[in-house]
């Protein structure tokens, strides 16, 4: 028996009897989602607590357009890197790996590092670069080594406005997360007046991040605090900042489930352009069929754009462990190890 765990779970359930109301916290960070199914923590929780999953997956989060448009640099012929799980996610005409298998130099990687050792040979060699504040830091280190980009990278903190502006969902609080924290530090979160906790990813950082917010809630603050102090400092990490922003420039980001968010992109700045895959391949990408095509079965049928921001379970998809299973995804939720799909379809039982 976990005692802490254990004293824990009685007073998230002492505190959410006080509240007399139900409550929604949402995790915004693949890491959280997994961490949350793998525990069976949503099945512990009192009965007015509902924990949902948002935008925290960054292949998940990554839009269609994008995805389309560097299958078309690939299926053009210039090689291509990226981390594994984007290799599956499925665009119009099929997905990275399934350009790998036609002939199409598509390779994974597991850092920027490996990319820049497969540019020495394959100097057109573009990066599909992903990911928040985490991943950033790698790309923007490996830009000033001379490697080539298509950015998708993105801001977290705007997509979490963004939730709480459309007002779809009543969150009463988001369990922030911990990795982009340990970047951006404490500071930036007190801008949203929601309750906040940036945790950890034990069950323990987990269920202590959840009384906290519990507490907020049943005090009526809505405050940011920090249960993940091991890793988070209040001021982050400037020098990984400093690396992102020495790169990067914000500007408005596409991301799947939401469209365009407001200063939530970052692109690369004008002073690397030679390696913004994006201004060196323009032709290729405006006149592919499949950035003209955008993906229209995808939009039609996969249900990832609602999980994301929250509105539907990968239950409610009617494509779930029928049409989509981890070995044949049919969206990106279902690719990445991250992705509220493929968690549930592995942590069901
Ligand atoms: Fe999309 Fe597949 Fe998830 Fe349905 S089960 S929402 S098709 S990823």
């Amino acid at each position: 028996m976990n005692t802490k765990i254990d004293k824990l779970l009685d007073k998230i359930k002492e505190t959410a009897f006080s509240i007399k109301k139900d409550i929604n916290l949402m995790e915004v960070c693949g890491t959280h989602t997994q961490a949350v199914a793998r525990h069976g923590l949503k099945r512990l929780m009192p009965k007015n607590v509902h924990l949902t999953t948002g935008p925290g997956c960054p292949v998940c989060v990554t839009a269609q357009e994008d995805i389309d448009a560097i299958i078309s640099l690939a299926l053009a012929g210039i090689p291509v890197a990226t981390y594994g799980d984007m290799l599956r996610v499925p665009g119009f005409f099929g997905s990275l790996d399934e350009a790998r298998s036609k002939g199409a130099k598509v390779f994974d990687v597991y850092s920027t590092e490996d990319a820049l050792a497969l540019q020495k040979n394959y100097p057109d060699l573009v990066f599909f670069g992903l990911g928040f504040e985490t991943t950033t830091p790698m790309t923007a280190y490996a830009i000033k080594k001379g490697l080539m980009v298509y950015s998708t990278h993105k801001l977290f903190l705007p997509a979490m406005s963004a939730l709480l502006e459309m007002g779809e969902l009543k969150i009463d609080g988001f369990l922030s997360p911990g990795h982009v924290s340990a970047v951006i530090g404490v500071e930036p979160y007190k801008e949203m007046k929601v309750s906040q906790v940036i945790a950890g990813f034990t069950a323990e950082d987990v269920l202590a991040a959840i009384y906290m917010l519990l507490k907020q809630i049943k005090d009526g603050r809505r405050e940011v605090e920090n249960e993940y102090l091991r890793a988070v400092k209040e001021k982050g990490n400037p020098a990984a900042r400093k690396e992102i922003f020495d790169v990067f420039g914000i500007e408005d980001g596409n991301w799947r489930g939401f469209g365009i968010i407001p200063k939530s992109g970052l692109e690369i700045k004008k002073k690397y352009k030679d390696q913004d895959a994006k201004i060196k391949y323009k032709k290729i990408i405006e006149n592919s069929k499949i950035q003209k095509l955008k993906d229209l079965r995808m939009k039609d049928m996969c249900r990832c754009g609602e999980i994301i921001r929250g509105l539907k379970n990968p239950k409610d998809c009617p494509m779930f462990k029928k049409a989509c299973t981890p070995e044949k995804p049919f969206g990106p939720c279902m690719v990445s190890m991250e992705g509220a799909c493929n968690v549930e379809y592995r942590y069901e039982k």
